[in-house]
């Protein structure tokens, strides 16, 4: 049973929507808005049971909150989803670009399938979101979209081209997002999680080798959790960040900044 955590109702009166927020970062994060009074629309594709679960907890603890499916790499999914967060509660004012996907493979061992679905759902998605949501935000006056981008916007790793190549085109998205949506009063921003323990790594979570490799390359030496990676989205999806566009915030314990001396 999913309790809400007690806040100061720092987003009360908002409205977000969180997209692949029925696992790991996103489900923390729709649960922290909660906890700030937003009224939250938890997409999911895939955990269906565990975003329905979440809504029905959140909301008999005090909360709004309502599961929608949709696939975010559909544009017309992705119309209809916006269409229905502003049906179901009036507005929208706060979009988080979390679903995203990861698959490794060395580079010439890459299919186009693979490279396909990696940039529909890193990249392609969060173009789609925030143009459909942004499209809602200017008519009422403003909002904020963060996008959970990687350290692998910045930081190139064996195995992670596809992924990194759709992270580093979210960062250009979102630099340029923000200069066209800055005269709406639509804040753009990235927040670039390092490793944090998730199902979306699930295959280093389980071979204490590559865990221990981890911690080895991590400055603070332990992977992060999801609830560390949602305290600064919020603080993006918030008042408090008014003056901010534009910027990536790292969430990686240093990682993106490992270096081993000679
Ligand atoms: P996760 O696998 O738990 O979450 C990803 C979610 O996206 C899943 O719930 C999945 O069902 C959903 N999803 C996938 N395709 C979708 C689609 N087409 N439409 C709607 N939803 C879809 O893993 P996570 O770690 O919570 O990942 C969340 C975000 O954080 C991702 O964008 C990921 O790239 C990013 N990230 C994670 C880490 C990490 O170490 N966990 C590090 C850097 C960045």
């Amino acid at each position: 049973m999913t309790s809400l955590r007690a806040g100061s109702g720092e987003l009360a009166g908002k409205v977000a929507l969180v997209t692949g927020a029925g696992s790991g970062i996103g489900y923390a994060i729709a649960q922290r808005f909660a906890a700030e009074d937003a009224a939250v629309a938890i997409d999911y594709l895939g955990h269906g049971a565990d975003a329905k679960t979440l809504a029905r907890d959140l909301n008999d603890n005090g909360a709004k909150t309502a599961a929608f499916e949709a696939d975010v790499t559909d544009a017309a999914a992705v119309e209809a989803l916006v269409a229905q967060v502003v049906e179901r509660f009036g507005r929208l004012d706060v979009l988080v670009n979390n679903a995203g996907i990861e698959k490794l493979q060395p580079l010439l061992e890459i299919d186009e399938a693979s490279w396909d679905s990696t940039l529909a759902v890193d990249l392609k998605a969060p173009f789609l979101c925030m143009q459909a949501a942004a499209r809602r935000m200017k008519e009422s006056g403003g909002g904020s979209i963060v996008n959970i981008s990687s350290i692998h916007e910045d930081f190139p790793f064996p195995s992670f081209t596809p992924y990194a190549a759709a992270k580093g085109g979210l960062r250009m998205l979102m630099r340029n997002a923000a200069l066209e949506l800055a005269p709406l009063k639509i804040r753009v921003n990235n927040v670039a999680p390092g490793a944090i323990a998730t199902p979306i790594n699930a295959a280093t979570l389980a071979d204490p080798v590559k865990v221990q490799r981890l911690q080895e390359i991590v400055p603070l030496q332990r992977m992060g959790t999801p609830e560390e990676v949602a305290e600064v989205v919020l603080f993006l999806a918030s008042d408090r960040s008014s003056y901010v566009t534009g910027s990536t915030y790292f969430v990686d314990g240093g990682m993106v900044r490992y270096a081993e001396a000679l």
